[in-house]
């Protein structure tokens, strides 16, 4: 990886000088993640326009450090912000770039007083490389998203009636990790009968019951890259309004996937499943966007509202996810995370779409 890591932090380097920085401070750890490859809680980078990037972490981490990025400078200090910042004056930098979307307004003023270089706030630098992912990126998302799929199949024998929410979001959880997640990537989501009608609802004490529909919202962290899957299943013989919502919700969403191409505004991907909704009448009850990026975030761009802008790109992973909530009787919502491709979006999330009757 370490070749990748460089990779990126070229790329980097070429943004910091187009946007009149002579280096960029990286302090949100996800992003010195992605540049790095170290995975910390207390790290920072400073990329320089022209020449190599120096890593700071403290003493917990300088060990890992030293063997997951053995071509970097690293300084091993608590204060990782303040010893770069430091660090870039001795360097000769004049203007710091730092992520803005990151550092508060005290940690801001503490380390203005006492720079002694000049701070400029930069935006999403790092954001706009993460935005289209390499070949080895999607590998990660795309294994992720299979043990999500292989943890659903192993659990769906138990989702019955009698069993509650939360034993069924506990069950997902353990055979993600048997199959191989680090972890489940996001909090799950189990919401059976009324429940349904919140779109993130927490799993509590209410057990299935026959004539429930059920949403489950959950997916596997592997190699730092989150999956996402929903599916609604119906225990026992569903009535015909479930039926139909069910129906409704698939078609919107493969209305949704048809339009995920390169160079689609994120709005019109957005814009074609939810105008199958509000043809049904259902508008109002589809109260989100369509979906989101997701790689090293479970949320990251782009964010695909009817308010959103942006195009979709070539190797851009986004979450394709429309839902219908009727308030008191249920919800349907259908997800999965999927690749944006010129020939067409590759699902990651394979499994079946066909309304399940347990
Ligand atoms: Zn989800
Ligand atoms: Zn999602």
């Amino acid at each position: 990886m370490g070749e990748t890591h460089l990779a990126r932090r070229r790329r980097l380097a070429a943004l910091v000088a187009g946007h009149d920085a002579d280096a960029l401070l990286v302090t949100r750890l996800v992003n010195v993640r992605y540049l790095t490859g170290l995975d910390s809680s207390r790290a920072a980078l400073l990329v320089p326009a022209e020449g190599p990037a120096v890593l700071a972490t403290d003493a917990r981490y300088a060990g890992t450090a030293e063997q997951v990025c053995p071509e970097l400078p690293i300084v091993v200090d608590r204060l990782v912000t303040e010893a770069l910042t430091a660090r870039a004056a001795a360097d000769g930098h004049r203007r710091l770039g730092f992520e803005a979307h990151d550092i508060t307004v005290e940690h801001h003023a503490t380390l203005a007083a006492n720079a002694e270089v000049e701070l400029t706030p930069l935006g999403h630098l790092v954001e706009e490389l993460r935005l289209v992912k390499d070949e080895e990126e999607i590998a990660l998302l795309r294994e992720a998203c299979a043990i999500t799929d292989r943890a659903f199949a192993a659990v769906l024998p138990e989702i019955r009636a009698g069993v509650t929410e939360r034993a069924v979001a506990i069950a997902l959880e353990r055979a993600m990790v048997d199959f191989g997640a680090e972890r489940p990537a996001f909090e799950s989501i189990v919401a059976s009968g009324p429940n349904g009608a919140v779109p993130h609802h927490r799993p509590g004490g209410r057990e299935l019951q026959t004539g429930d529909l059920v949403t489950m919202d959950f997916g596997a962290l592997y190699g730092g890259y989150h999956a996402d899957m929903t599916r609604t299943v119906a225990i026992g013989e569903p009535a015909a309004w479930q039926r139909d919502v069910y129906d409704l919700v698939h078609r919107a969403q493969r209305a949704g996937i048809g339009a995920a191409m390169p160079g689609a505004e994120t709005k019109a991907v957005d814009g074609a499943a939810r105008d199958v909704i509000k043809a049904a009448g259902h508008g109002d009850a589809f109260p989100h966007g369509l979906g989101h990026g997701v790689g090293l975030e479970i949320h990251e761009a782009p964010l695909m509202g009817y308010d959103k802008t942006g195009k979709l790109m070539d190797r851009v992973p986004i979450t394709a996810e429309p839902g219908v909530y009727l308030t008191g009787r249920g919800g349907v919502r259908i997800e999965d995370t999927l690749v944006v491709r010129p020939g067409g979006p590759e699902l990651l999330t394979t499994t079946t779409k066909d309304l399940l009757v347990l």
